[in-house]
């Protein structure tokens, strides 16, 4: 495979494998139809599952000993990272961000291998004492084969996510890629290819969402399901799941909340909402789309955040423009209709909230609303673009309501320089991660996550290990001895 290639290929069984259909792959900078890659059939799907199968019955990677496991994720890291140059354009043209996000991507990428690299031979069960005629003890062991369903903004970081700590517990993995973005996660397969990881124990399909993405939840013999998505996406995926009741982890939507209190300090505050609302063009499932401000200093943030949004430099991702466009077509009409909402239903708006004129591609202006109220649609929905609103409060209480007053609760975050208000905050909030003054504080190594309509289940950290084996309860009865 080459980054230059403009035909791309499904990875079945360890195949290339092409296709009659095509998608075609476009690059958001300029709306122009830059590759084309073949779209996977119900055929395919299942040759992917035969696959699967085989190496799980086989125990490809289940039954080899950990620490081979170990030193197999360590070698995909390394080819990861050695690729990371040739894929890293491909990031960028697809998905239309800035190139040096798109460096941290596939380090990320490279990095969750690494990170779980070091769990895989340490993935120990417990002995529980049931007195000295029993001996009991609990083993972990993969789930077989885990579906995973990833989206369009990070799509090579987030296949990572689940794909490595998928393969370090011993499972085969099939991943179905989004139409948008599909080109630079065949790289994952490719370095997987080289570090030598079985057959079967990866594919890597793109198809339409409903009918490829849907033949793999509800197909009869896979035993785990991870998506990544939308609330609508992952409602249907929870119905396919309950037919046969596969466990299923569900990292869905979010329109978390930063709250900023009168003592907060202004500078790291901006510089966050820069990275909450603006990296990546808004299109973060944990972006901070809503900005509660102790009214003391509600008209200095305003000013503050709106000066920011006009000083943003916007263009191509490749260019590390600091706005860069939105993935698609689809999602700028999206973002559009979700600004003139807010302007009828009597948001004020500060700046933006266009498209901008004589600009190619799909980029939005950067957009600041104030006077958001709970009521309104642009407080309660998840606009994923770089659309910030915000909102005045004037007591503590209220603010965590504010912040706790919508279905989701994926991420939340505290700005203030007081001990008291940030730890009754943690407290407070509906929120599967809390960040203290600094939005993104956390890493791969910490657990994130939703509740509510954000999902349920964890990934990254330590914890996120466990999706991806299940306890074995062993309770033996030691025989009294015959003398
Ligand atoms: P989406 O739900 O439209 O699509 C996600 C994936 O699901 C794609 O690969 C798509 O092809 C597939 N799909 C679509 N219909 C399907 C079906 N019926 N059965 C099986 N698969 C199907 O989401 P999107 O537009 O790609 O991503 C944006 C959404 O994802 C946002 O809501 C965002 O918040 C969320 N997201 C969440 C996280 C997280 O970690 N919590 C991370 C990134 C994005």
């Amino acid at each position: 495979m080459s980054a230059k290639n403009n035909h791309w290929k499904n990875f079945i069984a360890g195949q290339w494998v092409d296709s009659v259909e095509t998608l075609a792959i476009e690059n958001p900078a300029t709306g122009e139809i830059f590759a084309t890659i073949a779209s996977a059939t119900v055929s395919d799907v299942e040759a992917a599952v035969i696959a699967a199968r085989n190496c799980v019955n086989q125990g490809l990677l289940s039954h080899c000993r950990p620490a081979e496991r170990t030193a197999l994720m360590l070698r995909i890291a390394h080819e990861i990272r050695a690729i990371a140059e040739q894929a890293v354009e491909l990031v960028v043209l697809e998905n239309g961000k800035r190139l040096k996000d798109a460096k941290d991507e596939l380090a990320e990428a490279a990095r969750y291998f690494e990170y779980y690299a070091g769990m895989a031979d340490k993935i120990e069960g417990t002995s529980i004492p049931l007195g000295t005629d029993y001996v009991d003890y609990t083993v972990y062991e993969p789930q077989g084969i885990s579906v995973q369903i990833v989206p369009w903004n990070f799509p090579v970081s987030i296949c990572a996510r689940s794909l490595a700590p998928a393969l370090a517990a011993g499972n085969a993995v099939i991943v179905k890629s989004p139409e948008l973005t599909p080109l630079a996660m065949t790289w994952l397969a490719t370095a997987c290819q080289r570090a030598g990881l079985p057959t079967g124990a990866l594919s890597i399909l793109c198809g339409d969402g409903p009918t490829i993405g849907g033949a793999l939840v509800a197909h009869a013999d896979i035993n785990q399901i991870v998506f990544t998505g939308s609330v609508p996406t992952g409602r249907s995926i929870l119905h396919a799941a309950a037919e046969r009741a596969v466990p299923s982890v569900m990292e869905l939507g979010g329109k978390s909340a930063a709250v900023v209190f009168a003592d907060a300090d202004l500078d790291q505050l901006i510089e966050s909402v820069y990275w909450g609302i603006f990296f990546n063009a808004g299109q973060v499932c944990s972006a901070m789309s809503r900005l509660l401000v102790e009214r003391s200093i509600y008209d200095q943030v305003i000013k503050r955040v709106r000066d920011l949004a006009v000083g943003l430099t916007l263009g191509p991702g490749i260019d590390n423009c600091d706005l860069t466009p939105l993935a698609s077509a689809g999602q700028q009409r999206q973002v559009l209709q979700h600004c003139q909402q807010a302007v009828a239903q009597g948001a004020r708006l500060v700046t933006g909230g266009a498209t901008p004129k004589s600009m190619p591609g799909y980029f939005f202006e950067p957009t600041v609303f104030c006077d958001v109220s709970a009521e309104m649609d642009l407080f309660q929905q998840e606009v994923f673009g770089p659309v910030i609103a915000i909102t005045p409060f004037d007591t503590e209480q209220q603010a965590w309501e504010l912040a706790n007053g919508t279905d989701y609760g994926l991420v939340a975050g505290i700005f203030s320089k007081d001990i008291n208000h940030c730890l009754r905050g943690i407290r407070e909030l509906k929120a599967g991660q809390v960040f203290v003054n600094e939005w993104y504080a956390g890493g791969i190594e910490t657990p994130f996550g939703g509740t509510g309509l954000s999902g349920f289940g964890r990934e990254k950290g330590q914890e996120a290990l466990y999706n991806y084996v299940r306890s074995k309860n062993v309770a033996i009865r030691v025989a009294a001895s015959p003398d």
